[in-house]
């Protein structure tokens, strides 16, 4: 085998999930080919039977191989296995006995396990191994014939057996996939340290909403918070007890939320409460409930006699007014807030509009 192949196999070492999808196949081989050896030595089939067990033997040992990490080792042994037990099968009691359609379940496991191109090549040699046997059988007798019935279960067996294996690998590789790409997606729009959503994913969710709904004006309203001299907590406890802080505080932000509310970290120490159908009145009510539910943490547990504020700056969306401008406002309305002493929340006016905040969201 050449190094390549040696390479592709330890290519697939970074997907744990094919690792453990092959020690499953491997236990399920066995037990296929146990059942086998039974089925041979009631069918008088001798031969057949000890090459079932010198097959299950294979099987322990690649299983072994895989647990001791050896994955090389475990797919030459698993490859051969199938490659020569195919075969046999087929010399022995004929092409209808159906051992042949043990390769085609190597097709999937080439394309998972290797290069796209040594995988094709090997697929190709596949094929005409699958060719030369069969051409082979038109011209040769089975060596050790069985009863035409008997050989009729066998391959009603065998094919039940490949499709189950199809059946299951299919699902394993599907549930797999999904799994992965709902880890992506997660990473892709929340925010690692507290779980919210990320500011791309708010600014996305924010601009969908307002595209999807004939919204009435101040009907939507955006609620912008900034901590408190946050920096002076980093410098005088660390920055380690300034994450538990964000963590703790978007906790409580995430709890606080009605069910069409979303929220999500827009910077460093601050956070952006998005609230459809919220007039001004509710939107500052809702406000001055988070403010003091802040306010109100306990943080013993972290940072004894630590005290944490913020500051909330509230717009709605104008008629016609973009997201940037109304964020733009909630923006000044919380500076508004830190100028006048903190632990605040303060109102942006309706229509005031500064071009120079406009790039905000960029
Ligand atoms: P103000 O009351 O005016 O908002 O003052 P402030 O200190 O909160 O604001 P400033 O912008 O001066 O400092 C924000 C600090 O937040 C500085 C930065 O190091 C810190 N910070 C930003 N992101 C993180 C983070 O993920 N973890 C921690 N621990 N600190 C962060
Ligand atoms: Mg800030
Ligand atoms: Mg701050």
């Amino acid at each position: 085998m050449p190094d390549k192949n040696k390479a592709d196999i330890h290519r697939s070492e970074q997907r744990p999930e094919f690792w453990d999808l092959s020690m499953r196949c491997c236990q399920l081989a066995g037990a296929v080919d146990i059942c086998f050896f039974l089925i041979f030595l009631w069918l008088g089939s001798p031969i057949l039977a000890w090459v079932n067990v010198i097959s299950v033997a294979m099987y322990v040992y690649a299983y072994q191989a895989f647990r001791r990490r050896r994955n090389y080792l475990a797919v030459m042994l698993i490859r051969i296995e199938v490659l020569v037990h195919a075969a046999l099968g087929t010399l022995l009691i004929g092409w209808d006995s159906g051992f042949h359609y043990f390769l085609l379940m190597f097709i999937p496991a080439l394309f998972a396990s290797m290069h796209r191109r040594s995988a094709w090549i090997f697929a190709i040699c596949l094929w005409a191994y699958y060719v030369g046997m069969y051409v082979l059988m038109w011209f040769v007798e089975p060596l050790q014939p069985i009863a035409p019935k008997a050989l009729l279960y066998v391959n009603i067996f065998n094919f039940t057996v490949v499709f189950l294996m199809f059946a299951y690998l299919t699902m394993y590789y599907v549930v797999t996939v999904t799994r992965a790409h709902r880890r992506l997606a997660r990473m892709a729009t929340t925010d690692p340290l507290t779980g919210l959503f990320n500011r791309r994913h708010m600014v996305a969710l924010t601009e969908k909403l307002l595209a999807r709904e004939h919204r009435e004006p101040g009907n939507l309203s955006l609620m912008l918070m900034d901590l408190d001299h946050f920096k002076e907590i980093n410098d005088q406890h660390g920055h380690e007890l300034g994450d538990r802080v964000l963590e703790r505080v978007a906790e409580l932000l995430h709890t606080q939320g009605r069910e069409q509310d979303f929220v999500g970290r827009w910077g460093g120490e601050e956070f952006l409460l998005v609230m459809p159908e919220t007039d001004p009145i509710q939107a500052v009510a809702a406000a001055e409930r988070i403010r003091a539910a802040v306010q109100a943490l306990d943080w013993s547990d972290l940072q004894p006699g630590l005290q944490v504020t913020l500051c909330v700056g509230i717009s709605q969306l104008d008629e016609q007014e973009s997201f940037s401008s109304a964020i733009a406002r909630a923006d000044r309305a919380l500076y508004r807030g830190k100028a006048q002493g903190r632990n605040r929340v303060e109102q942006a006016v309706s229509g005031e509009v500064d071009p120079a905040q406009a790039d905000l969201l960029t």
